[in-house]
């Protein structure tokens, strides 16, 4: 049975490329039948962020991807939080001791960085590994007797990798093929602490084994770690799982890649960690259907030129074998279509419930005096033309509040000396209106401006600039059935008056 991870370490709030992480495992294990986890990975006690990992939690849920097993939905693999697990790591890191793939290391942080300045002065990079393991102070170089008595005396210690020499590797990624890696370069990485906690590699291996995980499924910053890890899988004798490594997500322009300080252009997270944030996706008025689509299109494509995806359609659609190996542009334009495209799928009645909390930021109480009814025929005349929700004032303020100024360069263009008593002469015609409604003023207006001989353009965009206070919006008399006959005619007559 497939089972994939995502295994984030709870050091802030989850942005947009963690969660595209989250997304492509999920996509993969429900195409697959398989199961979706979420593994907390907080070994590292000095980056780890209070409220983080609720924050993970609700971010999956508010794009409702679910996981299977996690955090207070204990599985057959628990607990899921590293933290809980501190336990059983140590024998793990011993087992590889016993076995000669791993030994003690004593090195103080002191003499082990004037290592790195001695290198640096020579133009060198100092790496820890078999050319010169031996000078170092390690259970390889010392005797065992003096190993004991420093471990007796409760001497600082690391557990390292002992990562092999000489050894060509071949490792295997189903998105980027073979890769070839010359052990020699590899650093023999620390795997665990006399603080009796483990690094992230030794702790993510065990766990992925433990929690028999089929397919490793994570960003491109991973796979400079896929030697050790495979080589970590080789050296306890556990089948290694199948690795995919996504590609990175790119800035809008330029090089490198999305990062927080995009800020605004798409590197701000999901949501804002704590209330004194700046936004996130989820304040901007971003749909989580909108997010998912657009993510998942970032690094993969489908093969057909559909760009609309709900989340069972990507669920059908995916394959890891679709997915790019080069860097995936962000585009914030692009999301911003997304959502925009998304808003024209939603109901104008769900769309009403979610404007109406503009309203009351916009109107206060006064936003109470506005139906849900009058609020949802609002949103159908206005919605096409909006990408978000908060958008929906700005483009239709005036179904609210009569406009308390005019666009200047409307009225210098639009607005002649007859205009006034064209515009009281409109008034009489919609006071004689009974049923007023789009069709019937629309009728009686251009009836009369027939008659009267006058032309469209005398009549109409004046009309518009004393109704909206601008020359936008949808269908004039649409506008004014909805307001109602006597607000049109309010509105009039105090523009001329
Ligand atoms: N804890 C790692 C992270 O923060 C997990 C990497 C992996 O998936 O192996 O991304």
């Amino acid at each position: 049975k497939v089972r994939v991870r995502f295994a984030p370490s709870p050091t802030g709030p989850l942005h947009i490329g963690g969660l595209r992480t989250a997304l492509f495992n999920y996509l993969f294990a429900k195409k697959n039948g398989g199961d979706f986890l979420l593994r907390i990975e907080d070994t590292d006690q000095n980056r780890y962020v209070e409220g983080a990992e609720e924050y993970i939690v609700q971010a999956l849920n508010w794009c409702a991807i679910p996981f299977d097993e996690g955090p207070g939905k204990e599985g057959a693999y628990g607990p899921y939080r590293q933290s809980e697990r501190k336990n059983l790591y140590e024998a793990y890191a011993l087992e590889l001791i016993e076995k000669g793939k791993a030994y003690y290391a004593f090195d103080s942080s002191e003499s082990l960085d004037n290592h790195r300045k001695d290198h640096e002065a020579k133009g060198k990079t100092f790496i820890y590994n078999w050319h010169n393991r031996l000078k170092l102070a390690n259970s390889l170089s010392l005797s065992k007797e003096e190993v004991q008595k420093k471990l007796d005396a409760g001497h600082e210690y690391v557990i390292r990798f002992k990562s092999p020499e000489n050894e060509q590797l071949l490792l295997n990624d189903i998105i980027r093929g073979e890769i070839k890696i010359d052990t020699n370069i590899l650093d023999d990485k620390v795997l665990f602490k006399s603080d009796g906690m483990p690094t992230y590699h030794l702790a993510n291996i065990v766990d992925d084994h433990l929690m028999k995980i089929t397919h490793v499924i994570r960003g491109e910053e991973w796979l400079p770690s896929l030697a050790l890890h495979q080589l970590l899988y080789d050296a306890f004798g556990w089948k290694a799982p199948q690795f995919a490594h996504l590609p990175l997500i790119m800035k809008p322009v330029g090089k490198g890649k999305l990062s927080k300080r995009d800020g605004e252009k798409g590197g701000f997270p999901v949501f804002p960690l704590s209330w004194n944030e700046s936004q996130g996706y989820r304040e901007a008025g971003f749909f989580p259907e909108a997010v998912v689509n657009f993510l998942a299109l970032l690094g993969w494509n489908p093969g057909t030129e559909q760009e609309i995806f709900t989340l069972e359609e990507l669920v059908q659609s995916f394959s890891l074998e679709r997915v790019n190996k080069s860097g995936a542009r962000f585009d914030p334009e692009k999301n911003k279509w997304y959502n925009q495209q998304w808003m024209q799928l939603k109901s104008d009645a769900e769309l009403a419930e979610m404007f109406s909390k503009e309203l009351t930021k916009q109107l206060g109480e006064k936003a109470e005096s506005f139906n849900t009814d009058y609020v949802t025929k609002v949103v159908s005349l206005i919605k096409e033309r909006a990408s978000f929700v908060p958008e929906l004032w700005a483009l239709g303020n005036y179904f609210f509040e009569s406009p308390s100024t005019y666009d200047e360069k409307a009225v210098s263009k639009q607005w002649k000396e007859d205009t006034p008593e064209i515009m009281e002469a409109v008034v009489g015609i919609l006071e004689n209106i009974e049923n007023f409604d789009s069709a019937t003023a629309e009728a009686k207006v251009k009836e009369w401006i027939s008659e009267k001989e006058l032309s469209f353009g005398k009549v109409m965009p004046p009309l518009r600039l004393v109704i909206v206070g601008e020359m936008k919006g949808p269908h004039l008399f649409d506008i004014m059935e909805l307001i109602g006959k006597e607000e049109s005619i309010h509105r009039i007559k105090k523009a001329v008056s």
